[in-house]
């Protein structure tokens, strides 16, 4: 089957363009010819990823730190790396059990007939991966597409160039480009990207962008999974111990500078606690980095516009009367775009940066009555993408997890359930549509079709027109067994 001419931007302006029609329409050909790949194919392809991860681990590194300036290797290693290489691990232990049919059972009235669902690839996959884990959010869900058996095309984000050339050789290095390639380019190609007829388009990135990805999706009806953003809280009850949950949140915010999704946003801290909060969150981040503006364990703000971006929102906050606290050198601050971790306390409920989406290594503080009030701050804005919660109440935690919705949690610490491959990861309303990860990503990347084998000792017939009286009695007998 060719690709669908007349949605296929194939009088593509620029090159990425020209590069992106010609791709998508191999892989779409390709897939025609060979729609089901077995599964010793599949293990191959993830092999395939395990590979180029490891043999490029250097030159990955290297990019990632040329295209932020600074990011520490062990966090490199830790988050694009690692992350890869276990989920990859994960699937290849799993695939063959995920791909079976999977037994539905089917109702008295219809036996002897069976029913099956059969996972079936959906054929060619587009991932658009963002900048702020480049090599782990482009490669985690070409995991599940290829294990799914499906093709799939990447396009990296423009403000991570270094790592999109390196991951661009590292693919075309072990796979057929019929299989899975890198497109590369600005936002045109971005935009030619999701107005190409995948069978599939996964979208991470900001909230903004992906509302124009689902438009443009929409047009060719290519259903979307969306990994966007939002703000999401660490709420510390009042039977946490302060330290660790001061320790566990430093960590989680100064991971990457705080260009992470799930990094906690904000905190929401007992009234009475909030100076202690304070104090033992800069306690945390200054232990963990004495010295940021000389350690390369800290990492830089991506660009200058994110930069200018984060210190306004501080900047805002303090015109306006908050309480500002800095940990860390200003020194830091250029040529290397590392912004300490920086403490807005109680700020006013319609500051900039109570409104949008942080991204960086700024960190409201905010008191709190109760755990009701606190369930009623979280519920008052958009569903978060993660919610923590710290604490050794059981009555309190299961308050909040049954009255928030949010699309993951870690209880007690941060960031840990995105790394756990055998739950789900994704949003909830604003903070993204669907979910990846272990088998959900593979179920993500599969068509689940329901397959009804009917007997040859149906009665099915019996149904069958003309109606007669006879018709009559049998629609009441299956109704007295339904
Ligand atoms: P972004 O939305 O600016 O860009 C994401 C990708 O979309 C990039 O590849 C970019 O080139 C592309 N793009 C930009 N404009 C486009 C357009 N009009 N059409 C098509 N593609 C376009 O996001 P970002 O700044 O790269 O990443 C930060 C955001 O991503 C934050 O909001 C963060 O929370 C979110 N994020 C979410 C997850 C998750 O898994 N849920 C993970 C990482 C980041």
């Amino acid at each position: 089957m060719a690709a669908d001419a007349a949605h296929t931007p194939s009088e593509g302006r620029t090159d990425g363009e020209r590069e992106l029609a010609r791709l998508f329409a191999l892989q779409k050909e390709a897939y025609a010819a060979a729609p089901f790949p077995s599964y010793e194919e599949r293990i191959a392809n993830l092999n395939r990823i395990i590979r180029l991860t490891e043999a490029n681990e250097d030159a990955f590194i290297e990019a990632i730190n040329a295209d932020f300036g600074n990011r520490a290797r062990q966090e490199t290693v830790i988050a694009e790396i690692v992350v890869t290489v276990s989920g990859a691990k994960l699937t290849k232990k799993n695939l063959k059990k995920w791909m079976q049919p999977r037994g539905a059972p089917t109702p008295l009235h219809m036996l002897p007939a069976r029913s099956r669902i059969e996972p079936q690839p959906l054929g060619v996959v587009g991932i658009i991966s963002p900048w702020n884990y480049p090599l782990q959010l482009a490669l985690a869900p070409a995991i599940a597409a290829l294990a799914a058996g499906n093709r799939v095309l990447i396009k990296p984000s423009e403000l991570t160039p270094h790592l999109a050339e390196t991951l661009k050789a590292a693919i075309a290095s072990e796979f057929d480009e019929s299989v899975c390639a890198v497109v590369t380019g600005g936002v045109e190609t971005g935009q030619a990207f999701t107005e190409t007829p995948f069978d599939h388009l996964l979208f991470t990135g900001s909230t903004a962008v992906g509302k124009r990805v689902a438009e443009a999706a929409a047009k060719n009806l290519t259903p979307v999974t969306l990994e966007l953003g939002g703000k999401s809280p660490a709420i510390i009850d009042e039977s946490a111990d302060i330290e660790t949950a001061a320790r566990s949140i430093a960590h989680g915010k100064m991971l990457n500078a705080g260009q992470t999704c799930v990094a906690p946003d904000y905190v929401l801290a007992p009234r009475d606690k909030v100076d202690a909060t304070v104090d033992a969150i800069a306690a945390a981040a200054r232990k963990m980095f004495p010295a940021i503006d000389t350690t390369h364990d800290y990492t830089s703000i991506i660009s200058d516009r994110h930069f200018a971006r984060l210190k306004s929102l501080v900047e805002e906050a303090r015109d306006r009367g908050a309480k500002i606290v800095e940990i860390g050198s200003s020194n830091a601050l250029y040529p290397q775009r590392k912004l300490p971790l920086t403490m807005i306390v109680d700020p006013p409920a319609d500051a900039a940066v109570m409104k949008e989406e942080i991204f960086g290594p700024v960190l409201p503080v905010l008191p709190i009555g109760s755990t009701d009030e606190a369930i009623a701050y979280v519920n008052k804005g958009d569903r978060p993408l993660a919610l923590y919660w710290y604490g050794e109440s059981d009555a309190a935690r299961d308050k909040v997890l049954e009255k928030t919705v949010s699309g993951g949690v870690t209880v007690n610490d941060a960031l840990w359930h995105v790394a756990q491959e055998n739950l789900p990861f994704g949003g909830v309303g604003k903070s993204g549509i669907g979910a990846y990860h272990g088998e959900t990503g593979f179920n993500t990347f599969s068509h689940l079709k329901p397959v009804f084998y009917q007997s040859r000792f149906a009665s099915s017939a019996l149904l069958h027109p003309p109606y007669t009286a006879k018709t009559d009695k049998i629609i009441s007998f299956v109704r007295k067994i339904l």
